[in-house]
């Protein structure tokens, strides 16, 4: 049944159209259940009401001709339950519903499944037999199982089959087209309209965009190369291989069979005339070859479509490596792709970057905090967002409302571009707060700090109004190059940073990589990588390289002694014990070459549960606490900062992270030692007032969020803020606590911001 699931799905998943995805379920369905009829009803969320969209079994005349309304038939009970149905006599029960014309009446065994996706519900999947019996458990299961798997796919099917019609006919030639749209999770706020770059990982065929070119017979010329050179490879390997017995070898001739025909090079050059980029055309080719093999019955045939593919990807590496593969990017980019990382981000010439969409990730992955600390909105794309199919197309990113308008009306750009007038000027509004102090209506005063890791991000943050730096990500040099930065490399980079805030304070992080923060010159591959070798845990496991960056910031301060260090990561007072015992190490190898460094105030993250409870121990111990909330949150809850699946699980406001806040502050109070927070819960407006009554002594927050952080402190009571705290930590519902917070930012006259998030 396994293999028999799984062929199912791929075939769907390989066919070019939703129509042929849903002929060929039910087709494949009915067969693999030996039944009579299968058919699939879709929900049109339009006209509240099912379409029968397919059947292999049932008057093929009705098919997108009957529809059954919410609720109704047997149909609609199973939607309306939830849950599958399984009846022996359809025709004799109360909500079966006679409609001739559609061909039921002789069908007596029925069982129908929900097919839901993400919490919704998508269509029902239905079989039928003439004979009057229940259907088996086995049968049952099979179909919920394949139902199960169906929920992702149609969703995705549905969206490429419309959008890829859609697309094709202009708006202008259509203006009463309605406007595509995707809903999407907020990442970074803002609104921006621009042109579509996609992003994605390279030899992966099926990532490969929908592209055009001008010049075909350039195009042609790099795709014959890239094959000869794949052609080259095949017979190179099958040499390297010749101890091998003849059977072994005879895929690598099956290979060579078919890159020497010149079949597969026509087809591909044909398609290239048409005005393609050489890559989609190869996709193409070979999407049309995986899915012919796919329909074969023989078993030994179909899996030559995994051969298929391969042979695909080889003469893809082989055009990508051409340097084939760089895009330029227009003046109003919206980078789109499954995975958008920061690397992506730096790549895309200053100034031209006005949006990003992401699959994975979550507001919370390091991608949108750089987004965010550059002003440029970020959403997170559910499963549905035909990526491939957007390049060079206009879109709409509306990161306030969490929305992705493709090929958008006229009417849509003008609303949009008025949003995003108004949008500025209220930025430019927030200018006024820039050099007044962050001090609430009863005159309680709190240090806004700001994250930053983005060299050229120092002066922004200056001319925003900060104190210091809450945060210095320093992975981000890291990430830059391809290999550690030496210790001159690393003094230079702290040097600058140190002396552009002197006096003021500057929290820089030792190290913080693993999780979703990987160096490409020294990868770590786990399968928890947020639970394995992360932060400290990597090094102080690599001394060589702590001592390093310790060395080179103890440097960069010499004369300036605005430096603090601060350690992300521990989870126990040993681990903060050892580093303190690294930084005095490096501290006196400095003094014994007569430098005069001295110790800087050295803290510690509380970002992972056991640190919460250790929080008092730890106060005593360093200098200074410093919330991540951004992990705190992660691990508290269980939720992955970046998987999109759960990220409507992850929020700071569960009363878990505010009890945890709560008892961290107290901590750090009790023994005399500051605390900051330095995640992106304190650049939320909604949460700022009960972080200030909770009685944080500095808040860190991205550049571009201080202004309009210190205007709603400025709007608060101290007092007031302490109330509602006590309120909300009574509350035992998320939900219930952000709107109570919604509401008293709408009763401070903050209601604008509640509209922004
Ligand atoms: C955090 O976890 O809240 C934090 C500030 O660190 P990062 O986001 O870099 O993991
Ligand atoms: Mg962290």
């Amino acid at each position: 049944m396994l293999n028999i699931l799984r062929r199912i799905v791929q075939e769907i998943n390989a066919s070019a159209h939703f129509n042929d995805a849903l002929q060929i379920l039910v087709k494949r369905v009915r067969e693999a259940m030996a039944t009579e009829a299968t058919s699939i009803f879709l929900i049109d969320k339009l006209h509240k009401e099912y379409v029968l969209l397919a059947t292999d079994g049932l008057n093929p005349a009705a098919v997108g001709k009957t529809h059954i309304k919410m609720g109704e038939g047997l149909v609609g009970l199973v939607g309306l339950r939830g849950e599958p149905i399984n009846i022996d006599n359809a025709p004799a029960h109360p909500n079966f519903l006679a409609a001739p014309e559609v061909g039921e009446e002789r069908y007596k065994a029925f069982l129908g499944v929900p097919i839901i996706y993400n919490r919704r519900l998508l269509g029902i999947l239905v079989v039928q037999q003439q004979k009057k019996r229940r259907f088996d458990e086995a049968e049952e299961a099979f179909l919920v199982t394949m139902s199960a798997q169906l929920g992702g796919v149609i969703a995705h099917a549905e969206a490429t089959g419309t959008i890829s019609q859609l697309l094709n006919a202009s708006v202008v030639q259509n203006p009463t087209k309605k406007d595509i749209v995707f809903p999407a999770l907020p990442g970074a706020p803002g609104i921006c309209i621009g042109t579509v770059v996609v992003v994605y990982p390279l030899a992966d065929l099926d990532a490969i965009p929908h592209r055009k070119t001008k010049n075909i017979a350039a195009e042609c010329k790099t795709f014959s190369k890239a094959l000869r050179a794949a052609r080259a490879d095949i017979r190179k390997l099958k040499k390297r291989l010749a101890h091998l017995p003849e059977e072994e070898r005879a895929l690598f001739d099956a290979y060579l069979l078919i890159l020497d025909s010149e079949h597969l090079e026509n087809e591909v050059l044909t398609v290239i005339q048409s005005g393609l980029w050489a890559p989609t055309a190869l996709r193409k080719v070979i999407h049309q070859h995986v899915q012919q093999f796919l329909e074969m019955d023989d078993d030994y045939l179909r899996e030559r479509a995994t051969d298929m593919r391969d042979l695909g990807r080889r003469i893809l590496m082989h055009l990508q490596s051409a340097e084939h593969a760089h895009p330029s990017y227009p003046e109003n980019t919206i980078l789109v792709g499954e995975e958008v990382t920061a690397s992506n981000l730096a790549e895309v010439p200053k100034g031209h970057l006005v949006g990003v969409v992401t699959k994975q990730g979550s507001s919370n992955s390091h991608v949108a905090i750089i987004a965010r600390a550059m002003g440029i909105p970020i959403v997170i794309a559910v499963e549905s967002l035909p990526i491939s199919e957007l390049e060079g197309h206009e879109i709409i990113v509306d990161a306030l409302e969490g929305y992705i308008y493709v090929a958008p009306s006229a009417k849509l750009r003008n609303n949009y571009n008025k949003l995003i007038t108004q949008q500025r000027a209220f930025t430019a509004n927030l200018e006024q707060f820039r050099h007044l102090p962050a001090e609430t209506l009863d005159g309680q005063n709190i240090s806004l700090w700001v994250n930053t890791g983005l060299t050229s991000d120092a002066t922004l943050a200056l001319t925003a109004g900060a104190e210091g730096i809450g945060l210095y990500r320093t992975e981000i040099p890291f990430m830059d190059r391809d290999r550690f930065p030496a210790e001159e490399e690393q003094y230079l980079i702290y040097r600058q940073l140190l002396s552009a805030f002197a006096p003021r304070p500057v929290i820089m992080r030792t190290l913080d990589i693993g999780g979703d923060k990987n160096l490409t010159y020294f990868p770590v591959v786990e399968d928890n990588p947020f639970l394995g070798w992360r932060g400290i845990r990597i090094t102080l496991d690599h001394p060589e390289i702590f001592l390093v960056q310790i060395r080179a910031m103890l440097r960069a301060n010499i004369g300036l002694d605005n430096l603090q260090i601060m350690l992300p990561m521990i989870s126990s007072l040993q681990e903060a014990d050892d580093a303190l015992r690294f930084i005095q190490q490096a501290f006196a190898e400095l003094r014994a070459e007569n430098l005069p460094v001295t110790m800087p105030p050295v803290g510690v993250m509380i970002e992972v549960p056991s640190a919460i409870y250790q929080a008092p121990a730890l106060a005593h111990y360093v200098d200074f606490l410093s919330v991540g909330s951004n992990d705190l949150t992660q691990y508290l809850l269980a939720v992955d900062r970046n998987n999109a699946r759960v990220a409507n699980l992850y929020d700071a406001l569960h009363p878990a992270v505010l009890h945890a806040l709560v008892q961290i502050v107290e901590a750090a109070h009790n023994a005399g030692k500051r605390v900051s927070i330095c995640g992106e819960m304190a650049s939320d407006p909604i949460a700022v007032p009960l972080l200030l009554a909770m009685g944080f002594d500095a808040l860190s927050m991205n550049a571009t969020a201080l202004p309009q952080i210190k205007w709603v402190i400025r709007h608060c009571h101290l007092q007031q803020a302490k109330e509602l705290l006590g309120e909300v930590l009574l509350m035992q519902n998320t939900a219930a606590i952000r709107q109570r917070m919604q509401q008293a930012l709408v009763d401070l006259g903050l209601g604008e911001l509640v509209r922004r998030k």
